[in-house]
């Protein structure tokens, strides 16, 4: 079975982990530099290829469905462009918290976050 590499982002951890076993690859706390940001998700995806599954055990149910790249992804794999499908992610998720404004703010990052990556291949 084929492992990707997936954005998880929670209370206990945000950062990227495996779909197959419990290696993750937290993001360092305030890295908000867009260079420093490209730089660590390439960091992320060379310890990726180079990490063994069978020594991490399971996945810690670290692996979040219903973060924003989850939905974005789940979007673009039923046929959407990765720009719309942030789009229509990002709306969805400021409308479900439209009395939390912290959580619209971070949809916004985690859009960006997304494109972002998408243009780096990395998603
Ligand atoms: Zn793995």
């Amino acid at each position: 079975m084929g492992r990707w590499l997936t954005w998880v982002s929670h209370q206990r951890l945000t950062g990227w982990a495996c779909s197959q076993c419990g290696w993750t690859f937290p993001v360092p706390a305030m890295l908000t530099d867009k260079e420093a940001k490209s730089a660590y998700d390439r960091l992320a995806a060379s310890k990726f290829q180079e990490h063994d599954c069978s020594v991490h055990g399971e996945p810690a149910a670290l692996v979040d469905s219903e973060s924003f790249a989850a939905r974005a992804r789940k979007l673009v794999t039923r046929g959407f462009k990765p720009k719309d499908a942030a789009q229509i992610t990002l709306q969805e998720i400021t409308f479900e918290n439209r009395n939390d404004p912290g959580a619209a703010r971070k949809a916004q990052a985690d859009a960006e976050d997304f494109l972002r990556r998408v243009k780096d291949g990395l998603i």
